[in-house]
């Protein structure tokens, strides 16, 4: 079967857009029977550099925040010369634009063809506003063949919110007007969607992709138990892609066990779309460079670091009209690497270490959520459901029993001498039969 190629495109009658540019530029590339996933770095750079500076003058000429904070940087011209001097233009922090829907609007208000809010866990949601263009248009012109191999052959279940953020609808949109792949639009939890109707409808159209989050994959595995469907038989997934909370390597392939495919990573957010994206390799996420230009710095300091040191991960928008996020403080813990990979694609590996305040402080080490999760799961009698609870500087671990023959004593010893190994300290271990299951997001650490 052929590979592939964008389904559809869409046009809006009298747009002009700063991206206009950019569409000879991917289109070249279709020509050349190739992608940006697997050209010369130099000529990613090129174009990255080419977007930011057309970024910056969009932003320069259509909002007046942006414009005072890059004028009290220093600049009396939109642009940087290279890439490096990226680290010159101020960071976008988190608390500016939370509850402010005009703060880096860059388009009359009437453009707006979307609005998305973030989950808000604390204080008010952040509104992201997009254009139609935004989303039918400049989203789609990247292509990442290597990455994504779903055709119109596919059937793509999607378990994730529709309600407010971007991650349901987002994939609707990828499913559909790129591969022309037919789509079951689960959502998550919505009164309109119990689990058993949408294992039924998952059984009964045949799909072949899942995209949902790690603990929801997990729940619909569990559930499929309750509900007689087996997977394997009645549901065949070709891939699972995972999206919207972290989750550690050890994780994810005891969901490729349980769902017998290839479970992958999508790390983006609501913010800034898609980041990165994780390839069979699975050795980290691949930047999609096509849509973000992103970096590392130290979260104290401000400064920028280099490839494999770990600092917040800053995003830069490279296709967005309405609300380009100029090097957005996303909150999130990681590092670059140049890539080496053997997938054969040239764009940076990320390696996501999870949310800053999810980092757990355990005597004097500061441990990533990922990490502890990796060594738990490493116990092959341990569920996939858990809780990690910190009491000054103490570790609590509240876990379920899977699929053992030992008693709870026992498995309790067993986390206890295991995570001691581990991470050299004594922890408190409470083994549970009735974790609470949930649609939302998973909450995992307590602090
Ligand atoms: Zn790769």
């Amino acid at each position: 079967m052929k590979a592939q190629t964008h389904k559809m495109t869409v046009s809006m009658d009298e747009h002009t857009s700063h991206l206009e540019q950019f569409k000879a530029f991917f289109k070249q590339l279709d020509e050349d029977g190739t992608t940006i996933e697997k050209l010369p770095r130099h000529r990613i750079e090129e174009y990255q550099l080419k977007a930011i500076n057309a970024t910056l003058t969009h932003i320069w000429n259509g909002n007046a925040y942006y414009r005072a904070q890059l004028e009290e940087a220093g600049f009396t011209v939109p642009e940087i010369e290279s890439l490096e001097q990226l680290s010159k233009v101020p960071l976008l922090n988190k608390n500016v634009i939370r509850g402010d829907k005009q703060k880096i609007l860059c388009l009359d208000p009437k453009e707006i063809g979307q609005v998305h809010l973030t989950s808000g866990t604390s204080g008010k949601p952040i509104y992201t506003s997009y254009s139609l263009a935004d989303q039918y248009v400049y989203d789609l012109l990247p292509k990442y063949l290597e990455l994504f191999k779903e055709t119109d052959a596919d059937v793509a279940a999607i378990a994730l919110p529709y309600e407010f953020a971007l991650p349901g609808l987002g994939f609707q949109r990828l499913y559909q007007f790129a591969f022309g792949t037919a789509v079951l639009s689960l959502g998550k939890g919505g009164y309109m969607a119990p689990v058993d109707k949408s294992l039924e409808l998952m059984k009964e159209f045949q799909a072949t992709v899942l995209t949902t989050t790690p603990s929801y994959a997990a729940l619909l595995a569990e559930e499929s138990e309750k509900f007689g469907i087996k997977i394997g038989e009645d549901i065949r997934l070709k891939k699972i892609l995972l999206t919207g909370e972290g989750c550690s390597n050890t994780f994810r392939e005891r969901l490729e066990k349980w769902w017998g495919c290839e479970v992958s990573f999508f790390y983006g957010s609501t913010e800034c779309g898609v980041v990165a994206v994780e390839c069979s390799e699975h050795k980290g996420y691949h930047v999609m460079e096509g849509h973000v230009k992103v970096e590392i710095i130290d979260p104290i300091t401000l400064e920028k670091l280099p490839y494999g040191k770990t600092g917040e991960i800053i995003v830069t928008t490279l296709l967005r009209e309405a609300m380009p996020m100029v090097r957005y403080r996303s909150g999130d813990i990681g590092f670059l690497q140049k890539s080496k990979c053997n997938c054969g694609i040239t764009m940076d590996v990320l390696h996501l270490r999870g949310r800053m305040e999810n980092m757990v402080r355990i005597g004097d080490e500061d441990y990533s959520p990922f990490m502890l999760e990796h060594f738990l799961m490493e116990i092959p009698d341990v569920g996939m459901w858990y809780h990690f609870k910190l009491k000054q500087g103490s570790l609590k671990i509240e876990a379920e029993p899977f699929r053992t023959e030992l008693t709870d004593e026992q498995l309790a010893a067993k986390i206890r001498q295991h995570m001691a190994d581990r991470i050299g300290i004594e922890c408190e271990v409470e083994i549970r039969h009735d974790i609470p299951r949930t649609f939302g997001k998973a909450t995992r650490i307590f602090n």
